[in-house]
């Protein structure tokens, strides 16, 4: 194999997920020849098993319940049943749907797609089938893959997320091991299916990368919709016979399940693709970037799950598309990870941007705080969730982190964002008249309350 002119290029993008096809879509725009390598499937974890089949199987729960509480507004639903295979092909079609307008994106943006496993062969190259590619700029974008536990194979009955993506049938119970993004939102879905579901978790708390508030709000949440919360406790082991699964916890706790969800986390795809050999610094698997997202190899970048943080879609468009610019030369400002919105779409939902109080209080010492309780948002009311807006603030200072729980609040993530990534005061915000009435206006009240002038709260 020899590298001939027309497989020369300025990025050669290893990896066709969302950090990947971002910075090769935006590296087209700015005029750069590009080629993108993908062994699987355009679009990656996110668009084929990740963000848009979980959230399209996360409204096919809501309309679920819709269908089961028909009754207290009003309105005389009967819920039958789930027919796995039309939930199924609802999902694959809005999958294939997005899955075609990004190929045509590729296509009308004259990227080389390489349909091919690729290697790094040394700093500038990447070998993909019988090609060999070379590039002045290579972006390393292989993702990531589920992680198990020790000793905890999957098979049969233990399966991760992608399996559960696939499932015929609908298990009538469900373990779900770990009580992060992931497994909240698994158990969400089968729970609204009908299932009997415990999700188990080592930590004190689910998703205990949030608010403290945040969690106990979810776990409140959860028990009042007869989901099982183990937290605290430890997975020991688990055995499957032809029936069912039984998982044994530390404490000596047994349980057992038509199936075992194993949600404990991503690890980075990155073994065996030449990255050692060629040099690149690794830790723990991860490949570890300076803030410009360069390796410790000139000329070779990295960006989305296979880069230590925080594991979202959108932080591997923004790197991919950071990357682009920083090669074209446009020199653009380093992404600052704290203002990344997060959101858990389980029901309620869990949204946040910035510290928690926690982080705030070790970070700046002294912060004031608000937590405005959803019970006074007539639009919430009228929804029938409950949940609340918490509102960090330094003393006398910026608003520094907002966290929000409730359903449908995940749509309220984007103003909560340009309140802490332009350093807003509450007073500046509480200027602002929010829509009534929406559940938006529960971030107006928030912000009234704790820039003194509470409306429909206590101050
Ligand atoms: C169940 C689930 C739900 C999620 N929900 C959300 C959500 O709601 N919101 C959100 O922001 N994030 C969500 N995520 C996370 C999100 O999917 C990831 O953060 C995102 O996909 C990471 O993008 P990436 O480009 O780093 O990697 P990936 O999307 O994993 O893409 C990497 C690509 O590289 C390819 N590849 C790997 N090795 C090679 C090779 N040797 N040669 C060629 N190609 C290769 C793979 O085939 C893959 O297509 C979810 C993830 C999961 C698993």
């Amino acid at each position: 194999m020899s590298a001939t002119a027309a497989d020369d290029y300025d990025v050669v993008i290893l990896g066709g997920g969302s950090g990947g096809y971002a910075c090769a879509l935006r590296s087209a725009e700015l005029g750069l020849r590009v080629a993108l390598v993908e062994k699987g499937e355009l679009g990656g974890t996110c668009l084929h098993r990740g963000c848009i089949p979980t959230k399209a199987l996360l409204h096919a729960a809501e309309v679920a319940d819709t269908a089961r509480e028909g009754e207290k507004f009003g309105v005389m639903t009967t819920f039958e049943a789930v027919d796995m295979d039309r939930v199924k092909a609802y999902k694959t079609g809005v999958v294939s749907r997005l899955h075609k307008g990004l190929q045509g994106l590729v296509a009308a943006a004259k990227i080389e797609y390489v349909a091919a496993e690729g290697r790094l062969d040394g700093p500038g190259t990447v070998v993909a089938g019988d090609r060999r590619l070379s590039g002045r700029h290579v972006v390393l974008a292989t993702g990531s893959y589920a992680r198990t536990l020790p000793g905890l194979d999957i098979g049969g009955r233990i399966v991760t997320s992608d399996e559960a993506l696939g499932l015929d049938e609908l298990p009538a119970r469900v373990v779900v091991l770990g009580g992060g993004v992931i497994g909240v939102e698994f158990a969400s879905v089968f729970r609204s299916f009908g299932a009997d579901v415990t999700v188990v978790e080592a930590l004190p708390r689910l998703v205990a990368a949030e608010d403290e508030a945040a969690s106990k709000q979810l776990e409140h949440a959860f028990r009042r919709r007869k989901i099982g919360v183990r937290t605290g406790v430890p997975f020991a082991s688990a055995t499957q016979a032809d029936e069912v699964v039984t998982v044994t916890l530390e404490s000596g706790d047994t349980i057992e399940a038509d199936l075992l969800l194993v949600a404990v986390g991503r690890g980075p795809a990155t073994e065996g693709l030449g990255y050692e050999e060629a040099g690149i610094a690794m830790d723990r698997g991860f490949v570890p970037t300076d803030e410009r997202l360069h390796t410790n190899i000139e000329g070779v970048r990295a960006v989305g799950d296979i880069v230590p943080g925080l594991q979202l879609a959108h932080r591997g468009f923004a790197q991919g598309i950071f990357v682009a610019e920083d090669i074209a030369g446009l020199s653009p400002s380093v992404i600052d990870e704290t203002t990344i919105p997060r959101v858990t779409y389980c029901d309620p939902e869990v949204a946040s941007v910035g510290l928690t109080e926690t982080q705030a209080r070790d970070r700046y010492g002294e912060v004031a705080t608000y937590e405005y309780n959803l019970g006074g948002n007539g639009k919430s009311q009228i929804l029938g969730t409950q949940g609340f807006v918490k509102v960090v603030r330094r003393a006398d200072g910026p608003v520094v982190g907002i966290h929000m729980v409730g359903a449908r609040m995940g749509e309220q993530v984007g103003e909560a964002q340009l309140i802490v990534g332009w350093d807003a005061f509450p007073e500046d915000v509480a200027a602002f008249i929010h829509a009534h009435p929406t559940q938006n206006e529960s971030l107006g009240e928030a912000h009234l309350a704790l820039a003194g002038k509470p409306l429909h709260a206590h101050s």
